[in-house]
């Protein structure tokens, strides 16, 4: 069986020293030194300031937008569910508009013809879709002219630089998930970068119950703070990453040359690099999405529709200002294996396999 996916595996005598480290400190959550150690080489490693470490990439967002007091947002219906339920789960309306037919991101056009209909949201939440980054200078032209907030998640865009700054450094704040999945992970986990140095401290109180040291119960928070064995995990991980990363974006190469003159593979922002997180291919059709599908699971062959579906028809009753694209893609996209222990062999055989269906 070739898996689609197929966590990082953390060197266990690497980690047994972190873990006897805990042990002598004997402090296993909130902010600790292992925390701290994190913090500091995740900011170095990605070059970005006010990184604050959190349970997982979800409540980054709900913490993000508690953060910048955001009520109403207008989100991407192309990505993983959390991008909107999260919100709706802290009852922050969320409304749609419609996707980039090539690059599969929330389109900056299509928000801008929702502002001209009358749209009136507080904040706009764009995904890096598969990691590939946002028309981040047109949202940062939305974000000055319609005076929004923007939130990026950013939960496949782990190492990703635009022009060689980091995709994270753009918006208000960029949400990270380091769920066990993700291309850099530590089990559960995620992490919020803003842009602002005071809302990363108001973030810091949010995550820890509203306390603010030394002051007491500032605000009404939550409990998201990412503990010792978690980071221990993330601190060990690090160390491969760039090995990693090099190896996955290899990879996703070597598949598009293989794949790009029989299906669609996504246009990518032309001044970023990749990080192999996915590999995604949309095909023609859905009987032919079929048909590639049955030859995978004939030969073993892990593969998911990701994301599908759009998720304004999963969130029916929110307002919506059209999201057709989204519809027409997520019925024709396809994930095939892209982790870090997919080889080349495997790769060959993943095309050879896929053309059978098409
Ligand atoms: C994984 C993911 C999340 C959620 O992250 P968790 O750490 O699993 O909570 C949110 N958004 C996107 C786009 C994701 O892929």
């Amino acid at each position: 069986m070739i898996a689609l996916n197929s966590p990082l595996t953390p060197d266990l005598k690497k980690l047994q020293k972190y873990l006897e480290k805990i042990n002598d400190n004997g402090w296993y959550t909130n902010f600790g030194p292992l925390h701290d150690e994190l913090t500091e080489k995740l900011e170095d490693y990605l070059g970005v300031k006010n990184l604050l470490l959190v349970n997982n990439g979800t409540s980054a967002l709900q913490v993000a937008a508690k953060t910048l007091g955001s009520e109403s947002i207008l989100s991407t219906p192309f990505s993983f569910v959390a991008t909107v339920s999260a919100f709706e789960w802290q009852d922050n309306k969320v409304s749609f508009s419609d996707i980039d037919r090539r690059s599969y991101n929330l389109c900056p056009k299509s928000v801008e013809e929702a502002f001209y209909k009358g749209c009136n949201v507080d904040t706009v939440v764009a995904t890096h879709v598969y990691g590939n980054p946002c028309d981040v200078d047109a949202f940062e032209n939305i974000k000055s002219q319609r005076n929004v907030k923007v939130i990026y998640d950013a939960a496949h865009a782990f190492g990703i630089k635009v022009r060689g700054q980091s995709v994270l450094n753009y918006g208000d704040a960029s949400t990270l998930s380091f769920h066990a999945t993700k291309v850099f992970h530590t089990v559960e986990g995620g992490a919020i970068v803003f842009k602002e140095k005071e809302n990363f401290e108001k973030a810091k109180e949010l995550i820890n119950f509203g306390i603010k040291p030394g002051r007491g119960i500032v605000e009404t928070g939550i409990n998201a703070k990412l503990n010792e064995y978690q980071a221990a995990v993330g601190l060990v991980n690090l160390e491969e990453i760039d090995n990693v990363i090099e190896n996955r974006a290899h990879l996703f190469h070597t598949y598009c040359a293989g794949l790009k003159d029989f299906v669609e593979i996504l246009k990518w922002h032309p001044e970023a690099n990749a990080n192999g997180a996915y590999m995604p291919i949309r095909l023609e059709s859905q009987a032919q999405l079929k048909r590639v599908s049955e030859a995978l699971t004939e030969c073993n062959i892990q593969h998911r529709q990701y994301f599908s579906p759009s998720l304004d028809t999963v969130f029916h009753q929110n307002v919506n200002y059209g999201c057709s694209n989204s519809k027409f893609i997520s019925d024709r996209m396809l994930c095939l294996p892209l982790h870090a222990y997919v080889t080349k062999q495997d790769i060959s055989t993943i095309i050879e396999t896929a053309k059978k269906g098409l």
